[in-house]
Protein backbone atom coordinates (compact mmCIF):
# COMPACT_ATOMS: atom_id res chain seq x y z
CA UNK A 1 0.00 0.00 0.00
CA UNK A 2 0.97 3.58 -0.40
CA UNK A 3 -0.23 5.68 2.53
CA UNK A 4 0.58 9.30 2.00
CA UNK A 5 0.04 11.82 4.77
CA UNK A 6 -0.78 15.16 2.65
CA UNK A 7 0.49 17.96 5.61
CA UNK A 8 0.78 21.79 5.47
CA UNK A 9 -1.22 24.71 6.96
CA UNK A 10 -5.00 25.99 5.92
CA UNK A 11 -4.74 27.06 2.58
CA UNK A 12 -1.55 25.29 1.48
CA UNK A 13 -3.29 23.56 -1.25
CA UNK A 14 -3.77 20.11 0.18
CA UNK A 15 -7.07 19.47 -1.13
CA UNK A 16 -6.32 20.15 -4.83
CA UNK A 17 -3.06 18.28 -4.97
CA UNK A 18 -4.68 15.09 -3.12
CA UNK A 19 -7.09 15.29 -6.12
CA UNK A 20 -4.19 14.68 -8.48
CA UNK A 21 -2.49 11.98 -6.50
CA UNK A 22 -5.61 9.84 -6.36
CA UNK A 23 -6.06 9.53 -9.82
CA UNK A 24 -2.69 9.23 -10.80
CA UNK A 25 -1.93 6.65 -7.95
CA UNK A 26 -5.63 5.22 -7.61
CA UNK A 27 -5.24 6.08 -3.79
CA UNK A 28 -8.82 6.52 -1.52
CA UNK A 29 -8.67 10.22 -0.44
CA UNK A 30 -9.19 10.70 3.66
CA UNK A 31 -10.17 14.22 4.18
CA UNK A 32 -10.94 14.64 7.64
CA UNK A 33 -12.36 18.03 6.98
CA UNK A 34 -14.70 17.26 4.17
CA UNK A 35 -15.57 14.31 6.35
CA UNK A 36 -16.81 17.26 9.27
CA UNK A 37 -18.63 19.36 6.64
CA UNK A 38 -20.42 16.68 5.23
CA UNK A 39 -21.95 15.46 8.47
CA UNK A 40 -22.40 19.67 9.34
CA UNK A 41 -24.37 19.54 5.67
CA UNK A 42 -26.07 16.86 6.62
CA UNK A 43 -27.43 18.04 10.00
CA UNK A 44 -26.03 14.72 11.54
CA UNK A 45 -25.59 15.11 15.78
CA UNK A 46 -21.95 14.84 15.27
CA UNK A 47 -22.28 17.78 12.84
CA UNK A 48 -24.28 20.04 15.29
CA UNK A 49 -22.54 19.50 17.89
CA UNK A 50 -19.33 20.04 16.26
CA UNK A 51 -20.65 23.04 13.73
CA UNK A 52 -19.48 25.98 16.16
CA UNK A 53 -15.96 25.10 17.35
CA UNK A 54 -15.66 23.74 13.39
CA UNK A 55 -17.00 27.50 11.97
CA UNK A 56 -14.51 29.07 15.04
CA UNK A 57 -11.56 27.86 13.49
CA UNK A 58 -10.66 25.36 16.06
CA UNK A 59 -10.00 21.82 16.01
CA UNK A 60 -12.57 18.55 16.86
CA UNK A 61 -11.28 16.74 19.72
CA UNK A 62 -8.84 13.42 18.31
CA UNK A 63 -11.62 10.76 19.02
CA UNK A 64 -14.27 12.13 16.60
CA UNK A 65 -11.70 12.70 13.92
CA UNK A 66 -9.65 9.10 14.53
CA UNK A 67 -13.41 7.10 14.72
CA UNK A 68 -14.10 8.87 11.38
CA UNK A 69 -10.71 7.80 9.71
CA UNK A 70 -10.76 4.16 11.23
CA UNK A 71 -13.92 3.88 9.80
CA UNK A 72 -13.06 4.32 6.35
CA UNK A 73 -9.31 2.67 6.44
CA UNK A 74 -11.35 -0.60 7.76
CA UNK A 75 -13.92 -0.66 5.52
CA UNK A 76 -11.46 -0.13 2.39
CA UNK A 77 -8.40 -3.06 3.32
CA UNK A 78 -8.49 -3.88 -0.51
CA UNK A 79 -7.35 0.05 -1.52
CA UNK A 80 -4.70 0.40 -2.91
CA UNK A 81 -3.57 3.23 -0.23
CA UNK A 82 -4.49 6.05 0.84
CA UNK A 83 -4.32 10.04 0.87
CA UNK A 84 -4.45 11.78 4.22
CA UNK A 85 -5.64 15.54 4.01
CA UNK A 86 -5.57 17.22 6.98
CA UNK A 87 -5.32 14.05 9.17
CA UNK A 88 -3.14 13.69 11.56
CA UNK A 89 -3.19 17.13 13.20
CA UNK A 90 -1.52 16.22 16.57
CA UNK A 91 0.68 13.53 17.59
CA UNK A 92 -2.00 11.42 19.51
CA UNK A 93 -4.09 11.65 16.11
CA UNK A 94 -0.36 10.29 14.34
CA UNK A 95 0.09 7.40 16.83
CA UNK A 96 -3.70 6.16 16.70
CA UNK A 97 -3.03 6.51 12.75
CA UNK A 98 0.38 4.13 13.23
CA UNK A 99 -1.79 1.56 15.26
CA UNK A 100 -4.79 1.45 12.47
CA UNK A 101 -2.56 0.79 9.72
CA UNK A 102 -0.18 -1.45 12.23
CA UNK A 103 -3.70 -3.56 12.31
CA UNK A 104 -3.85 -3.70 8.69
CA UNK A 105 -0.40 -5.20 8.36
CA UNK A 106 0.36 -1.27 6.58
CA UNK A 107 2.16 2.25 7.65
CA UNK A 108 2.40 5.38 6.35
CA UNK A 109 4.68 5.69 3.21
CA UNK A 110 5.81 9.21 3.61
CA UNK A 111 4.46 12.38 4.68
CA UNK A 112 4.68 15.45 2.07
CA UNK A 113 4.77 18.72 3.84
CA UNK A 114 3.02 22.11 1.78
CA UNK A 115 5.43 25.08 2.93
CA UNK A 116 3.89 28.59 2.28
CA UNK A 117 4.45 32.15 3.55
CA UNK A 118 1.46 33.06 5.73
CA UNK A 119 0.34 36.20 4.00
CA UNK A 120 -0.23 33.88 0.24
CA UNK A 121 -2.23 31.35 2.58
CA UNK A 122 -4.57 34.25 3.59
CA UNK A 123 -4.92 35.46 0.08
CA UNK A 124 -5.59 31.85 -1.04
CA UNK A 125 -8.03 30.97 1.81
CA UNK A 126 -10.02 34.50 0.75
CA UNK A 127 -10.15 33.55 -2.68
CA UNK A 128 -11.23 30.27 -2.18
CA UNK A 129 -13.90 31.45 0.05
CA UNK A 130 -15.61 33.40 -2.91
CA UNK A 131 -15.76 29.74 -4.55
CA UNK A 132 -16.76 27.50 -2.03
CA UNK A 133 -18.46 29.73 0.52
CA UNK A 134 -16.92 27.35 3.66
CA UNK A 135 -17.68 29.25 6.79
CA UNK A 136 -14.26 29.16 7.92
CA UNK A 137 -13.01 31.01 5.26
CA UNK A 138 -14.92 34.00 5.04
CA UNK A 139 -13.37 36.01 7.84
CA UNK A 140 -9.74 37.00 8.44
CA UNK A 141 -9.82 36.14 12.16
CA UNK A 142 -10.72 32.80 12.08
CA UNK A 143 -8.13 32.43 9.24
CA UNK A 144 -5.81 33.71 11.53
CA UNK A 145 -6.83 31.35 14.52
CA UNK A 146 -6.17 28.48 12.09
CA UNK A 147 -3.36 29.36 11.04
CA UNK A 148 -2.16 30.01 14.70
CA UNK A 149 -3.73 26.11 15.85
CA UNK A 150 -1.72 25.01 12.97
CA UNK A 151 1.73 26.30 14.30
CA UNK A 152 1.11 25.56 17.50
CA UNK A 153 -0.49 22.54 17.46
CA UNK A 154 -0.64 20.68 14.06
CA UNK A 155 3.04 21.60 12.92
CA UNK A 156 4.91 19.40 15.89
CA UNK A 157 3.33 16.29 14.13
CA UNK A 158 6.10 17.32 11.48
CA UNK A 159 9.29 15.97 14.13
CA UNK A 160 6.74 12.62 14.64
CA UNK A 161 7.53 11.80 10.63
CA UNK A 162 11.10 13.25 10.73
CA UNK A 163 12.17 11.14 13.68
CA UNK A 164 10.81 7.99 11.49
CA UNK A 165 12.91 9.70 8.07
CA UNK A 166 9.46 9.95 6.68
CA UNK A 167 9.28 13.59 6.36
CA UNK A 168 9.22 15.39 2.57
CA UNK A 169 9.04 19.19 2.27
CA UNK A 170 7.29 21.09 -1.19
CA UNK A 171 7.33 24.43 -1.90
CA UNK A 172 3.95 25.23 -2.51
CA UNK A 173 4.56 29.07 -3.26
CA UNK A 174 4.90 27.46 -7.17
CA UNK A 175 2.24 26.54 -9.34
CA UNK A 176 -0.03 23.88 -8.86
CA UNK A 177 1.88 22.22 -11.83
CA UNK A 178 4.85 22.62 -10.49
CA UNK A 179 4.44 21.84 -6.99
CA UNK A 180 2.60 18.28 -8.19
CA UNK A 181 6.00 17.54 -10.61
CA UNK A 182 7.87 17.93 -7.24
CA UNK A 183 5.78 15.63 -5.24
CA UNK A 184 5.23 13.16 -8.14
CA UNK A 185 9.98 12.93 -7.77
CA UNK A 186 9.22 12.19 -4.00
CA UNK A 187 6.72 9.49 -4.69
CA UNK A 188 8.78 7.94 -7.19
CA UNK A 189 11.74 8.00 -5.26
CA UNK A 190 10.07 5.94 -2.40
CA UNK A 191 8.10 3.46 -4.98
P1 LIG B 1 -7.91 23.51 6.12
O1 LIG B 1 -6.68 22.65 6.10
O2 LIG B 1 -8.14 24.28 4.88
O3 LIG B 1 -7.96 24.41 7.33
P2 LIG B 1 -9.71 21.19 6.58
O4 LIG B 1 -10.81 20.98 5.60
O5 LIG B 1 -8.61 20.20 6.62
O6 LIG B 1 -9.21 22.67 6.29
O7 LIG B 1 -10.32 21.30 8.08
C1 LIG B 1 -11.38 22.18 8.39
C2 LIG B 1 -11.66 22.14 9.88
O8 LIG B 1 -12.11 20.84 10.26
C3 LIG B 1 -10.48 22.43 10.80
O9 LIG B 1 -10.25 23.81 11.00
C4 LIG B 1 -10.93 21.73 12.11
O10 LIG B 1 -11.93 22.48 12.76
C5 LIG B 1 -11.60 20.47 11.56
N1 LIG B 1 -10.64 19.35 11.39
C6 LIG B 1 -10.30 18.77 10.21
N2 LIG B 1 -9.43 17.78 10.39
C7 LIG B 1 -9.17 17.73 11.72
C8 LIG B 1 -8.32 16.94 12.53
N3 LIG B 1 -7.53 15.98 12.00
N4 LIG B 1 -8.31 17.16 13.87
C9 LIG B 1 -9.09 18.11 14.43
N5 LIG B 1 -9.91 18.92 13.71
C10 LIG B 1 -9.96 18.74 12.37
Amino acid sequence: MLNIVLFGPPGAGKGTQASFLVEKYGLMHLSTGEMLRDEIKRKTPLGEKLRSLIEAGHLVPDEVVVELVSKRINENKTSKGFILDGFPRTTKQAEILGEIFAENGTEVSLMIVLCLDDETLIKRILHRAEAEGRADDADINIIRTRIKNYNEQTAVVIDYYKAKNKFYAVDSEKTREETLTHINEIIAEIL
